[in-house]
């Protein structure tokens, strides 16, 4: 078809791109204020243990409320914030969202944060992790940072300084969406990761799937060779859980744990106890549905 009319079809792709890269464009200069207009927030996902069900964490997930657009999920905007830079006042705001609202929580849980490798490259992360926690006071060993294997895969050498200066301060680091990318043997021996994230897409299948556990199962098999527990990302049903259970996997993510939600939702639901609820900021949350208060 392209063939019989070449004109249009070469006009209709140019004038496709052409939207798209107006539309990017209009998004950069929004996202540039979406921080100082308050439109950026975090919501949490559970992590648990498999075999008792505890919980050892929550991710901190980046939201965007575009005034116009409405909800913009990060896999669109994070890499439109990476290629103007924006990533790096937009990263420190999460990271010290999310360590300012884990000193809220009653009970020591982890809180994961996501680094882009924009943000890892950048020689001022040591400081600005060690500032963060200086501010807000959370303790070092309840902040996880993940790191996907792109971070890595610019400069193997730098990046494994990095990561040395990193787990220096007391922080751990997670190797996120495992088994996707640039995923290989020798990250695993070299780079000293406290924990694997296998990537959601290998249970995107709901129905019992031999491939999958026997992927499962390999990287149990390299979580074990080198020490480092496996925590499974994207579980949506009980037969999933169940299979992971029988492999051994340590930690599970997924809607069948938890839906990602903002922190009031959290505490509405009593998963997370907040200290002390008056010192959060106002608006902040759904205050009447504070367990200690009468309805
Ligand atoms: P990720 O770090 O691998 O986060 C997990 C993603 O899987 C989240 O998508 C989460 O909502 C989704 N998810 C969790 N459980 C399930 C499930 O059972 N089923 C399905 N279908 N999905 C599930 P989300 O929030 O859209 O984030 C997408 C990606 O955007 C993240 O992948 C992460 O790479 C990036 N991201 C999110 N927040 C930040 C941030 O603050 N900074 C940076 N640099 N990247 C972020
Ligand atoms: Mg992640
Ligand atoms: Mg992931
Ligand atoms: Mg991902």
């Amino acid at each position: 078809r392209a063939k019989a009319d070449p004109v249009r079809h070469v006009c209709f792709y140019e004038v496709g791109m052409d939207e798209k890269i107006r539309a990017r464009r209009l998004l950069a200069a929004d996202l540039r204020r979406a921080l100082e207009y308050n439109e950026l927030s975090l919501h949490y996902q559970v992590q648990t243990v498999i075999a008792t069900g505890e919980i050892t964490g929550y991710e901190a997930l980046l939201r965007w409320e575009h005034p116009q657009l409405g909800p913009i999920g990060p896999t669109e905007f994070i890499p439109i914030a990476e290629e103007n830079g924006l990533i790096l006042p937009i990263g420190e705001w999460v990271l010290r969202t999310a360590c300012a609202e884990a000193t809220t929580w009653e009970q020591p849980y982890k809180v994961a944060v996501n680094l882009s490798a924009v943000q890892f490259v950048h020689a001022d992360l040591p400081r600005i992790v060690t500032e963060v926690l200086v501010q807000t006071g959370l303790s070092p060993e309840r902040l996880e940072l993940e790191l996907t294997e792109s971070a890595i895969f610019v400069d193997r050498e730098r990046a494994l300084h990095m990561l040395r200066q990193i787990k220096g301060l007391g922080v751990s680091v997670a190797l996120d969406d495992f088994g996707t990318g640039y995923s290989s043997l020798d990250t695993l021996r070299a780079f000293p990761f406290d924990k694997i994230k296998i990537d959601r897409s290998f249970f995107s299948s709901t129905a019992a799937n031999p491939q999958t556990t026997a992927i499962i199962q390999a990287v149990l098999a390299l979580g074990k060779t080198f020490g480092i527990p496996v925590l499974a990302e994207g579980i949506e049903t009980y037969d999933q859980l169940s299979m992971l259970s029988a492999e051994g996997c340590e930690e599970a993510q997924g809607f069948l744990l938890g839906r990602p939600a903002a922190l009031a939702d959290i505490v509405s639901t009593g998963q997370i106890v907040l200290t002390n609820p008056y010192s959060r900021e106002p608006g902040a949350g759904s205050r009447e549905k504070l367990p200690h208060q009468s309805h």
